[in-house]
């Protein structure tokens, strides 16, 4: 069964489309299991019915009905245990003779979104293997199933009117927008692409048409700029590229494509990927490997397709960025004053899109989920933040309700600028020092727009990513220094790099089959002390003459790495001072986000200045849940008791030994979990610059012993939601609702 199940998943893979690939599975599973009838069935939850996708038969049994109540019969069963279904001696449809029955359901996030079922016409007895073979088929079916149902390829005739459908998605920034959305697709990425119909197809071969004149002009530079370089036979290939390119029957087939009502992306991927199959089929080995050049030019006609829509400055003035996965790159691609909110359909509030997302403070739903990409196009849509849901297409009521709550919203920052100036302390006089997070070159500004007690996490790898290759030591400087100048004599928190994980450098790229256990912050620098060293020295120059920078190290987990990064700095101040330089030894601290240290930390604090929490990565640690997984992102909960009991200890731990404890996670943005760190008795907390007068506003208003009391209560509690719910009935008798929804209150 094993062979058969690669078999099946391998032309799964290949088959392009969903209804095609659920048609070789009912063929391949009739022939594997020998049973008279396959039919697949998908739920239209709209209709609240099963809709048939896909049967095989050998004509002993009838063509299975097209659509079936969910609640019906058999299948209703399947779907209401949410389990496989066996019956042995069932009366056939026609009242004449017995069936055998096995239905599985396909089952994904815990929602049955379809059924394969298997029938027999005589007596039979299915196996547990049989069952067991099925089970695994679906499976591996429901990953295909929710793609194809998130790009669209499904029930397309049947789209919910979007008018009246909120798409849910988790939240990752809070807030309103209200916009027009904007879908990226990923660069030439022909998987990617979804199906689209088009009216105009004469314009749609004009456009697939020019693509195909770029793409083969590229192959005639390239093999023109390589005639010199590349031995002859070599340059066969490119003679091969521009006769697949050349050839009339692929542009014949992507044509009749376009001619049938499709848009070039999607003709384009239906025939590449058609002759992409047909050449891997094949056994010859020199003509399976043409599948790959196929492939490869595909991408490069889709590029050049892509390429006009996407040309800078066709962004809305109000720009809704969608896209099927997101990077911090298509954000930064948008100009910051037309990005006005994000939805991912992956990802999660954790991921680096929501963080540089929730760094310019736009409302932000990540892991979304309902209808295709391609649906919401320039589609109006109001994004509720607080709640993490989208409204395509709004009523006018739904508009009016959203538009008011916008301008409140928008009203409070207004009102609250007059905190700026105002300390950061409780009714009852307890300093909490609100400092920023950062990590751009423009982050500079922040130093003259907020009004901040410094900066609490300066994260140097963004600065890293953004180049072609290690920035030289002298560039480092350079931004540092700019930073330091520009916020002394406050304190500026500088991380050594923190690369690894999510965080890769596209000119080093790591590859690890678990990568958040793996190279990352400080297990990386100090394998390269070159880079380290490099990095600390730049910092220390560029604090020449001041006195506000602190270092800050990444993923300690033990003690002696700590010994060995000090080791280095302190050779690196020694290199500095040498120069001639005055340099103030900087304040050192540690990042709290690997749960080994929250055991260490008598021994740790011996050695340094200062803690702060990474409550993002201690977070993914102590619950075991990636920060980045769409499917486990709503158990990634940092109000979960154990995370909140291990902030406990920190502190209580901390503070035991005289040392400052700050957080730097992106908890320190959120309202409600805010009123339980102030509780917990954190000394700083260090935010997205968007949202710090917000969370003065909870400083100023709660007093310190109310929220103390209050952590003391739920520190006994076991269910987060419970904890949550009490802390908003906390800020919303303080006044202060207008943090947890929509609107002012
Ligand atoms: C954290 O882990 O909470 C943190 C602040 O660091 P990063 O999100 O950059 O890993
Ligand atoms: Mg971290």
């Amino acid at each position: 069964m094993l062979t058969v199940l690669r078999n099946i998943a391998q032309e799964i893979d290949l088959a392009g489309d969903l209804v095609s690939a659920l048609r070789i599975v009912a063929r391949s599973v009739r022939a594997a299991m020998r049973v008279h009838l396959c039919r697949i069935y998908l739920v239209d939850h709209k209709r609240q019915q099963y809709v048939l996708m896909a049967f095989d038969n050998n004509d002993v049994l009838p063509v299975p009905s097209q659509s079936v109540a969910l609640d019906d019969g058999l299948l209703g069963l399947v779907s209401e245990r949410v389990a496989p279904v066996a019956h042995l001696n069932l009366t056939a449809l026609d009242g004449k003779g017995k069936l055998a029955f096995l239905g599985v359901p396909i089952v994904y996030h815990r929602q049955v979104l379809g059924v394969i079922a298997v029938e027999e016409a005589d007596h039979r007895i299915f196996s547990e293997d049989e069952e067991a073979f099925l089970v695994t088929l679906a499976a591996q079916l429901a990953g295909t199933v929710v793609h194809a149902k998130d790009m669209g390829f499904i029930f397309r005739a049947e789209v919910t009117p979007l008018e009246a459908t909120c798409l849910q998605g988790i939240s990752a920034v809070a807030g309103v927008a209200i916009g027009q959305a904007k879908v990226v697709y990923p660069p030439a990425d022909l998987d990617a692409i979804p199906d689209r119909l088009i009216t105009n197809t004469k314009s749609e071969i004009k456009r697939f048409s020019a693509a195909l004149d770029l793409a083969r002009l590229d192959i005639v530079h390239l093999q023109q700029r390589l005639e010199s370089t590349l031995p002859k036979e070599e340059q066969v290939l490119f003679s091969a590229y521009l006769q697949i390119l050349n050839s009339a029957d692929l542009k014949a087939d992507i044509c009749a494509e376009i001619e049938k009502g499709q848009w070039a992306e999607g003709a384009l991927r239906r025939i590449i990927k058609k002759h992409v199959m047909q050449f891997a089929a094949m056994t010859d080995h020199y003509l399976k490997e043409r599948a790959e050049d196929i492939l490869a030019l595909g991408q490069r006609i889709l590029y050049h397709l892509q390429e006009k829509r996407d040309q800078p400055g066709t962004y809305p003035e109000k720009t809704i960025l969608v896209g099927e996965k997101l990077t911090a790159a298509d954000l930064a691609d948008v100009p910051i004053d037309r990005l006005c909110g994000v939805v991912s359909y992956s990802g999660s509030g954790n991921s680096h899109v929501a963080i540089l997302a929730r760094a310019f403070n736009v409302p932000t739903i990540m892991s979304a989920a309902g209808f295709a990409v391609a649906e919401l196009e320039d589609k109006r849509v109001v994004i509720d933040g607080y709640h993490g849901c989208l409204y395509s297409e709004p009523s006018a009521k739904l508009l009016q309700s959203y538009t008011l709550w916008a301008k409140e919203e928008k009203e409070l920052d207004k009102q609250l600028q007059a905190l700026a100036h105002l300390p950061s302390q409780t009714p009852d006089g307890r300093d909490v020092g609100l400092l920023l997070n950062a990590g751009l070159e423009s982050d500079v500004a922040l130093a003259l727009t907020v009004a901040a007690t410094g900066v609490g996490l300066f994260r140097t790898e963004l600065s890293f990513m953004s180049k072609p290759q290690f920035p030289t030591e002298t560039e480092q400087k350079n931004l540092y220094r700019q930073l330091l100048q520009a916020f002394a004599p406050r304190p500026v928190t500088m991380r050594t790099l923190d690369i690894g994980g999510d965080k890769a450098l596209p000119y080093l790229p790591i590859r690890e089959d678990n990568p958040f256990l793996g190279w990352r912050g400080i297990r990386f620098t100090l394998d390269h002390p070159d880079i380290f060293l490099m990095q600390l020295r730049a910092m220390l120059s560029a604090s020449a003459g001041l006195t506000n920078l602190q270092i800050m190290l990444p993923m300690i987990t033990s003690v002696d790495e700590v010994d060995d990064a000090l080791a280095l700095l302190q050779r690196a101040y020694e290199e500095v001072s040498a120069q001639g330089l005055k340099i103030t030894k900087p304040k050192v601290g540690i990042m709290l986000e690997v749960p080994a240290t929250l055991y260490q930390i008598e021994a740790l604090a011996e050695r340094v200045d200062f803690f702060s929490v990474g409550s993002n990565d201690l977070t993914q640690y102590i619950l075991a849940v990636d920060r980045n997984n769409a499917r486990v992102c709503a158990r990634f909960d940092p109000l979960h008791p154990a995370v909140l009991r291990a902030l406990h200890d920190a502190v209580g731990k901390a503070h035991a030994c005289h040392k400052p404890i700050s957080l730097c996670g992106e908890i320190a943005s959120d309202a409600v979990a805010v009123v339980l760190l102030l509780g917990l008795g954190f000394d700083q907390l260090s935010m997205n610059p968007g949202i710090l007068l917000r969370i003065k506003w909870i400083i100023r208003t709660i007093p310190y012993e109310q929220a103390k009391a209050l952590v003391q209560r739920v520190l006994l509690w076991n269910d987060a939601g419970l904890i949550r719910l009490e802390v908003e009935a906390m800020l919303d008798n303080a006044g202060l609702g207008g943090l947890i929804r929509a609107g002012k209150e």
